[in-house]
């Protein structure tokens, strides 16, 4: 009975987390008014006690409506609270608090249009119009995002089935799809992603399902832009012996603060990738090689194609994100560069962490115990030590293993051992390993001097 117990509680554990929320409805953009006209229906929704809807502070709503056509009476109007670039709204209800496994949605916003003037900020979270085009990311909440409380964590990435009409201009993309010409487009994704919504008058370049969004660059120069994604999808491919699934979209645009020249700045929402300043026609150089620090930043993005939302979950989800992606991302450097450069690279990283502190993996309570420097410096040095204890290809096999239990289950260490052992490492060995680099009070320094003895 136990075990039955046990095997519904972590089948429904793993509802919950894998659950995808979908979007269905249409969007009209004006692009000569700075309108957004949003009708949506947002489906299997995870069963949330301490939930917020959130909308861009700059939309009005219509109403929210349930699956029977009635009206929903919500919270937020009057006195709303903000988080971050949206108004958080809940449901009045009496029968029930959790947020409703469907409700539908329509809203109206109206933005400013920067067309030669000028804000004293862009960034991520602004809904901008520039005159050319209209860029829209996830962390703007121009659609409800759901903010499980609880849990501390945004589910932005939907599956979507999107129709949006475009007056004023005659391009438009939505975050995982193809971009489309013409005045109406229809977009749909069975897999989920964050909605960028980048629009307007533009033109794109298409390579074997790559794109390049709204820039001049010539044929030539795209296709070695495109020969170098190519290398690196390939290369993690052949690590994790698993097909490149992703397309990968680059956009240029032009941000509405007056920059520096030469200035660039750029965001991504995996997995396309935007930049203000960049000339792409530069970002290849006479050997045809994009620069040395792109390998890097490319092969860490890329690299969520594997470990990305899939991984996502529990306390350790910071360690499986991006720790690994950025782990992968030393040996694009290390494969496609060069060694003297991956030491740099190692270096680098080593002076960050030598002052921080940090829990031991083993010791996390919470996932934000794993702070920035944790992810992406410490998490992946911890990983090369690990490679260099075990070999590359068994440190492959193992992260073969852990995508497998990825699939149903939250990924912890115990999965980490279990996929060594799989992988065919001694179980005292790894223990070995795990009491050295993970748990021993003096991990961090192990992890340094072990680095700084190889290189
Ligand atoms: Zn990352």
């Amino acid at each position: 009975m136990k075990n039955i117990k046990i095997i519904i509680s972590v089948l429904l554990l793993s509802n919950t987390i894998f659950a995808q929320i979908h979007i269905k409805g249409n969007v009209e953009i004006d692009m000569d008014l700075g309108l957004l006209n949003c009708s949506f229906n947002l489906s299997n929704i995870p069963e949330i006690e301490d939930y917020r809807i959130l909308l861009n502070k700059g939309m009005n709503i219509k109403y929210f409506k349930n699956t029977k056509n009635e009206l929903i009476n919500y919270k937020g109007h009057y006195d709303g609270k903000m988080q971050g670039e949206a108004i958080e709204y809940t449901f009045r209800s009496k029968s029930t608090t959790s947020i409703p496994n469907e409700f539908s949605i329509i809203y109206k916003g109206a933005f400013p249009i920067y067309k030669n003037e000028f804000n004293p900020f862009d960034y991520k979270g602004i809904i901008a119009f520039n005159g050319e085009t209209l860029r829209a990311a996830e962390q703007t909440k121009w659609y409800p995002v759901i903010y499980d409380a609880s849990n501390d964590k945004l589910l932005n990435s939907y599956t979507y089935n999107v129709t949006v009409k475009i007056k004023g201009g005659n391009t438009v993309f939505i975050n995982g799809t193809a971009p489309k010409k013409g005045n109406v487009s229809h977009f749909i994704s069975k897999k989920p992603y964050p909605l960028l919504l980048f629009a307007g008058s533009y033109i794109f370049v298409e390579n074997n399902g790559d794109y390049i969004l709204n820039t001049s660059i010539n044929t030539e120069n795209a296709e070695k832009v495109f020969d170098n994604i190519e290398i690196i999808k390939s290369k993690l491919s052949s690590y994790l012996n698993l097909k490149f699934t992703d397309n990968i979209y680059l956009i240029s645009h032009k941000a509405i603060n007056k920059r520096k020249k030469g200035s660039s700045w750029g965001f991504n929402t995996y997995p396309a990738f935007a930049f203000t300043g960049l000339d792409f026609n530069n970002l290849v150089n006479e050997q045809g090689n994009i620069s040395k620090r792109n390998f890097k930043y490319f092969g860490h993005e890329f690299a969520h194609n594997y470990f990305g939302s899939n991984v996502s979950s529990g306390k350790l989800s910071w360690f499986w994100s991006e720790s690994i992606a950025d782990y992968l991302s030393y040996n694009i450097v290390e494969d496609l560069c060069d060694m003297g450069y991956l030491k740099i690279v190692l270096l680098k990283e080593i002076e960050g962490i030598k002052d921080a502190n940090f829990i031991s993996l083993n010791k996390i309570e919470n996932k934000n115990e794993i702070n920035g420097k944790y992810r992406y410096s410490l998490g992946p040095l911890l990983l090369k030590c690990f490679e260099d204890t075990f070999g590359r290809n068994k440190t492959n096999l193992v992260l073969i293993s852990l995508l497998e239990f990825a699939k149903s289950e939250t990924l912890t260490l115990q999965h980490f051992k279990k996929s060594a052992m799989k992988s065919g490492i001694n179980k005292d060995k790894f223990e070995e390993f795990e009491n050295y680099f993970i748990k021993d009070e003096n991990f961090k320094q192990n992890i340094i001097n072990e680095i700084k003895k190889k290189i």
